[in-house]
């Protein structure tokens, strides 16, 4: 690679032959500004640009990168499953124990199917749902995210009995017309809509720990009204685990709800990110019941030339490996907390209205005097500061993810002096 090569040139020379010069529309930069940073290389927690420059990654792949890049284990497993075959389009023993490996922290799934993204599987988990109850309505809300299938573009109607709009040109509006989105976190308008059409709706899809609006819980009263009226009304609970799954808990989300409300399980799961490792993979499970209707079984037709990879299999099973081993997430969490916590000491000693809240080793902050519990209020405001923020920590080698929307990821590689020199830069960025 030429040494003259800069993040710029790079820029221009990708926005000539791929839209946007991105394969992914936040990797742009358009939310915060400025030049995207072209990655040549990533060891451990940090990312090296085109330029050389050296970052504390805090993106993780958007969540994969758990153990940091290039773990030794993980990269021998990719290594090793390469050199035996990139593909066979038939049955490999290496799926079935990743699903063996990922069933068995998890107790809702009896089964699972493995796909090759997180918009295949949660539109996988809706047409699955919609086959298994004979319904067609599906409830989702508003600034979660599932992946761009067609009836998930979707934003709310003017009311309850009104359709949603299509967030995206090229989606029909007939598409999205058996889909209602809620507010996030709203009891009443959950009650309302089962009241209007609960013997209508198939499922309803949450991510439990959103990750789309930055890092915003469901409340536990909201979890359990949502558990019970699924139950009552014979609707099936999605839970959308794809960033939360094995990155917030060894038993992903639905584990720290289940804590918290006795007997809860979702119906359907669905996975990603984490379960990969960083290689294209993911999944859906529910009981044995609910997914004896995917094909060859049963009617819900479902497939994929790359499903379960036998390299991506690999990766997610060394990943998996390694966060199941004793005190992995005890580790990270306290890390992850550590951050969070030192982040809203530095912003007060500085004067800045800064939240924040963790689990596991996902994170977010917001420069608000309290925590969100929607999409309207996470967007309520800050955004100006936190796109001069995110620039002033660039520029002192912290790569924060580039929207005020978007949750953070610590990884088990992130040192404790990894830490301290974020907060330092945050100290100096929040003075600026
Ligand atoms: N669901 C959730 C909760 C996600 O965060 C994402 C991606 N960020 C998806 C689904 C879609 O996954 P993918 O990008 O792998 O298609």
């Amino acid at each position: 690679m030429s040494t003259e090569t800069t993040n710029a040139a790079l820029f221009e020379r990708a926005q000539a032959v791929i839209p946007g010069g991105v394969n992914s529309p936040v990797r742009a930069f358009r939310a915060v500004g400025g030049t995207p940073r072209f990655i040549r290389s990533a060891q451990g927690a940090y990312m090296v640009d085109a330029e050389g420059q050296r970052y504390i990654d805090y993106i993780g792949s958007w969540g994969p990168m758990i153990l940091g890049h290039g773990h030794p284990a993980v990269l021998e497993a990719v290594q090793r499953a390469a050199t035996e075959g990139f593909s066979f389009g038939a049955p490999t023993e290496r799926e079935i124990e990743l699903v063996e490996a990922i069933i068995e922290q998890v107790p809702s799934v009896e089964q699972l199917r493995l796909v090759s993204s997180g918009t295949e599987a949660a539109m996988s988990a809706i047409r699955l749902a919609r086959g298994a109850t004979g319904r067609s309505l599906l409830i989702k809300f508003e600034g979660c995210y599932h992946g761009h299938a067609d009836a998930l573009l979707v934003k709310a109607g003017s009311g309850l009995a009104t359709f949603g709009h299509p967030t995206s040109a090229g989606v029909p509006a007939e598409v999205v017309q058996h889909t209602m989105v809620l507010e996030y976190n709203n009891v009443e308008q959950l009650e309302e809509a089962f009241a209007l059409q609960g013997a209508e709706i198939a499922c309803v899809m949450v991510e439990p720990i959103a990750g789309n609006m930055n890092f915003v819980r469901s409340s536990v009263p909201f979890m359990t009204r949502l558990r019970q009226l699924c139950t009552r009304h014979g609707a099936l609970l999605v839970l959308d685990e794809v960033m939360s799954g094995f990155r917030v808990a060894l038993g992903s989300a639905q584990s720290l709800y289940a804590k918290l409300i006795p007997g809860f399980k979702p119906d359907v799961s669905v996975f990603g990110k984490v379960i990969g490792g960083g290689m294209p993979l993911a999944a859906f499970g529910a009981s044995r019941a609910v997914m004896q209707h995917l094909a060859p079984l049963g009617p819900v037709y479902q497939a994929g030339t790359l499903s379960g990879n036998p390299v991506a299999t690999a990766c997610g099973l060394a990943t998996l490996r390694e966060i199941a081993k004793p005190g992995f997430f005890d580790a990270l969490a306290a890390k992850t907390k550590r951050l969070v916590d030192g982040l809203e000491t530095v912003a007060r000693e500085e004067g800045v209205p800064l939240v924040g809240d963790c689990e596991g080793g996902m994170f977010g902050f917001f420069f608000a005097e309290s925590l969100p519990q929607n999409y309207k209020t996470v967007m309520a405001g800050g955004t100006e500061r936190f796109n001069r923020f995110f620039h002033a920590m660039l520029d002192r080698g912290v790569y924060l993810a580039p929207a005020m929307y978007e949750a953070g990821f610590v990884s088990a590689a992130h040192s404790d002096a990894d830490i301290d020199a974020t907060l330092e830069a945050a100290r100096t960025a929040l003075r600026a």
